[in-house]
């Protein structure tokens, strides 16, 4: 679909939603009045407290605030690896509080990437395997999964460590490889939390690098939630969460990329 198709039909909101989302119906996530509460204690915690925001296709937010405010909490529910308490989280369309058990796997695998400060390769798998496992969990063929791999692999600067563990790379050879599998399936929408926090400043800057070069040459929407400023630089917007709740939402004034 092509950027003026979408313009064009900026002006599809649906009135049934709170003002505040100001999402349209081809928005790419609409988030309303999100609430997340985690039982533990009697009162449990409350970590969203009524959240609303829409982002568009294309658009590269980071969400920031203090350890605690809800940024993982937010991420985890985008990418429905978690569910909200209340609210409604609407993702290409499709509301996440409708998908069942393999639904929502299958949205997991097809629609979002994820990227961990802590990586998360798997110890066992070859770069490449690692690289390679949402194709073949998403039923790709051999040959097309290899050749994807191959390129993901070149364009994270990895071409000649397909075959080594993640154990033999350097934390930021590790993100690139994280950064690479998470894109995999062509993913629309790309989460990253606090991809930088456990690497150096030179391999920090190189992650994010590649994420804003993924946003601006595939088009994939990222979602950066960090405490970096230097990382929070890259992003075009931000939103500030606060003790679960959303302080602002605005145009960040330190745009490095051209839009
Ligand atoms: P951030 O990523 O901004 O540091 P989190 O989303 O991790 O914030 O946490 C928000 C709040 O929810 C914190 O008070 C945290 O302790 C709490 N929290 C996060 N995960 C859980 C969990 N699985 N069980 C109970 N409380 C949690
Ligand atoms: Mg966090």
């Amino acid at each position: 679909m092509s950027a003026a198709f979408c313009r064009g039909h900026d002006r599809l909101t649906d009135e049934s939603r709170s003002p505040a989302t100001q999402g349209t119906v081809l928005s790419l996530v609409v988030v309303d009045n999100l609430r997340k509460v985690y039982a533990g204690s009697e009162a449990g915690v409350v970590a969203l407290d009524g959240v609303s925001f829409a982002i568009e296709r294309g658009e590269f937010v980071s969400i920031r605030g203090p350890s605690g405010c809800g940024k993982s909490t937010l991420l985890h529910i985008l990418g429905a690896m978690d569910r909200p308490s209340e609210g409604s989280v609407r993702i290409d369309g499709q509301e996440l509080a409708a998908l069942g058990v393999d639904a929502m796997a299958r949205f997991r695998r097809r629609k979002v990437g994820f990227v961990f400060q802590s990586f998360h390769l798997l110890p066992t798998l070859t770069v490449a395997e690692n690289v390679m496992l949402p194709l073949t969990l998403d039923g790709w063929a051999d040959r097309p999964a290899v050749q994807r791999t191959a390129e993901l692999l070149e364009g994270v600067g990895l071409a000649s460590r397909g075959e080594h563990l993640p154990s033999q790379l350097s934390g930021g050879e590790m993100q690139r490889a994280a950064v690479a599998r998470a894109v995999a399936a062509r993913p629309e929408l790309l989460l990253a939390d606090e991809p930088t926090g456990n690497l150096d400043s030179q391999n920090g800057e190189r992650i994010m690098e590649l994420l804003a070069s993924l946003n601006r040459q595939s088009g994939v929407t990222v979602v950066l939630a960090t405490h970096s400023e230097e990382a929070a630089a890259y992003a075009r917007r931000t939103l500030r969460l606060r003790d679960g709740l959303l302080q602002q939402d605005g145009e960040d004034a330190r745009t490095r990329s051209p839009v």
